[in-house]
This record gives C-alpha cells, structure tokens and sequence, in this order.
C-alpha cells in the first residue's frame, strides 16, 4: 500500500513538473541571447527562431560590414528588403510619436562619442554642434521601398531592432506547435503563450546598481514585450565621470534626465523597445504625461535616487519591492 502511494505520488508530481524547454545561448545583435521553447514542436521553432534572429544581426547590425544597414549608411541610399522597410516605418513612426526622444538618425552621434568602436572620447561643443547637424529626421527620404540620406547622415537602430526582432520571433512561433517561449535578448524580453504548468512568468528588472541582481519582478501570464532601457548597461568613464549611451537627440549628450532605468511592458516588442530609449531620455515627468496620453504600453521606472514609480497597468503585475503607483 505504501509503495502504490509513493508511486501516486511520484506521478502526480512529475505530472506537474515543468517538462525541459528546448533551448539555446547565442551571442548576436552585440548582445547574449537566451532562447526558451515548450512543447511538441520546440526544437524545429527553436531553429527558425534562431534563424530569423541570425537575420536581424546580419540586417540591422550598424558595425557589420556588408550588413543591409551598414550598406545603406555607406552608400546613402539603398533598396531596402521588406524586413528593413517594415522596421524603419515604425521606427519613423514612433520617432515622430516621442517628439524624436527616440531618434533612429542619431547614428553621428553614438560614433562622435565611440559607442560603437568602444573608443570612447568626451566630444567638445563644437565637434557636438557639427555632428548634431548631421542628425535628425529630415535628413532621412523614404520613397515607397527605397531610403535616402542626406549627406552625412547614419542610421542607428540599435534601440529598437531587438525589441523588433523578439516580436518578429513571436509572430513566427503561432505557426508551430508549441505551449510557450521565452526570448532574452540582452535587455528585452519576449514571452509567448503560457508554460506547461501554468505558472506565470517571472520577469526582473535588475538593479541599476548591481544589474545582475532584480530589484523587482513583474509577474504575468501570456504573450508581452518587456524591455528595459539602463543608463548601467553601457558607459565609460573619464575623469571620474560616467557617461552612457543613450543619447539626448537634441543636445547630443547622454541624457541627464533623473531616471537609472525605464522598464516598458507591451503588446507590441517594437515599441517597447523605442519607448523604453525615449522615455529615459524623457525623463520621469514628461514620461508620465506621454504614458496619460497613450494606452498601448505600460512602464516601471527607477530614478537616480533609488525610488521606483509604475503606471498604474505595471503596478499590478510588479512585487517584491516598495514603489509609487502613477494614476491615469
Ligand atoms: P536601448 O538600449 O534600446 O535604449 O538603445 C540604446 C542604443 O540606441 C544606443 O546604444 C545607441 O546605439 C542608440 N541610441 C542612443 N540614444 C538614442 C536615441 N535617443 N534614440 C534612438 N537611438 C538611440
Ligand atoms: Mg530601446
């Protein structure tokens, strides 16, 4: 008798134990990407997701030679794949929704302060007043599938390309057979469907001081875009100074804006993305009015001095920490 109920119990319990995802680490998009996948069909979705993100790095990369987006900022003008034109599209859309908080032209500048070659230099007011010239969203045409910039002009997508490519990934995974995924890429993550168990997801948003520790953790179940924006994940110093690489697109410094980080959860991977660099760049105020003005995203942010603020959608779903609720 007490072996039938060792063995119930043995079977219920691995009845309700996680089955092992298929998975996979790869370093792509300048970043470490880990990719999760439940059900029948993981491994055959786990190989197109990997695809696809192989993709993106070769198409949206600003430092890979030969790349669709290295190649039009040498040339100046390209045919753009389908892909690339889709991307831009929203990225000139939400350009223009952030007042050009987020800034896809801002590639000058991001070089002028040696982001991209990590060969940092401080740059003096006037390499910043001439760089700035060569920046912002007139300088870039669209004409149908083809792009033009103006002389000198760059594109960076490097704020909105992952967030894109998770939600991309998304979309591919309806047409498998699978019960849930999970996709890391660097600071944005994808969640699709619900795990096995039921459980919810749980998501951290690292500490800005020691980023590979959570400061708090939103639950949810289901498909959404969570992608945080952080002053702590790339920056060099110099003279005791930190600076970091999200750039104020109109003084063409990092931004000074009173936030360490922005957490935005959406539907929609691309606009997280985007929405996470303007509203840092916002700044907590301007942010805040921008988020009663919108109802497609919702945002946590942390402040340089310490405090944490949630719109009310976030507020519900964050835990293991004492923050503010920000009304509608
Ligand atoms: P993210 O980590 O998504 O906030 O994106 C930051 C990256 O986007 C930087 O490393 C730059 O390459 C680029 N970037 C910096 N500032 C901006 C901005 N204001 N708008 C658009 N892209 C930016
Ligand atoms: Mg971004």
């Amino acid at each position: 008798m007490k072996k039938l109920l060792l063995l119930a119990l043995v079977l219920l319990l691995s009845a309700c134990a996680q089955p092992e995802p298929a998975q996979s680490d790869l370093f792509a998009m300048d970043t470490i990407i880990n990719v999760k996948i439940w059900g029948n069909e993981a491994e055959d979705a786990l190989h197109a997701v990997t695809q696809k993100i192989n993709d993106s790095s070769a198409r949206f990369s600003v430092t890979t030679e030969g790349s669709e987006l290295y190649l039009l900022n040498q040339d100046g003008s390209a045919a753009l794949s389908e892909d690339f034109s889709s991307l831009l599209a929203q990225a000139v859309s939400l350009s223009e929704r952030t007042g050009g908080a987020f800034d896809p032209t801002v590639y000058p500048l991001v070089r002028l302060w040696g982001f991209t070659a990590q060969e940092y230099h401080v740059p003096n007011a006037y390499e910043l007043e001439q760089t700035l010239q060569l920046c912002g969203l007139q300088k870039l045409h669209l004409f149908g599938a083809n792009a033009t910039l103006g002389a000198g002009a760059m594109l960076d997508l490097g704020a909105i390309a992952k967030g894109w490519t998770g939600q991309h990934c998304a979309e591919l995974l309806e047409s498998y057979n699978i019960d849930a995924a999970l996709l890391a890429l660097g600071g944005n993550v994808q969640t699709v469907g619900t795990k096995p168990d039921g459980s919810a997801w749980v998501i951290g948003i690292a500490n800005p001081e020691t980023p590979s520790e959570a400061i708090a953790t939103l639950r949810f179940t289901g498909s959404r875009a969570v992608v945080t924006s952080g002053s702590y994940q790339r920056y060099f110093e110099e003279d005791g100074i930190a600076y970091h690489h999200i750039l104020n697109p109109q003084s063409g410094l990092p931004a000074q804006s009173g936030l360490l980080s922005v957490t935005v959860i959406a539907d929609d991977g691309t606009l997280a993305d985007a929405l996470s660099t303007a509203l840092f760049v916002m700044g907590l105020d301007d942010a805040t009015a921008f988020w009663r003005e919108s109802d497609d995203f919702e945002a946590v942010f942390i402040t340089d001095s310490g405090e944490i603020f949630a719109s009310e959608g976030a507020a519900s779903l964050l835990s293991d920490c004492v923050f503010t609720v920000i009304a509608r």
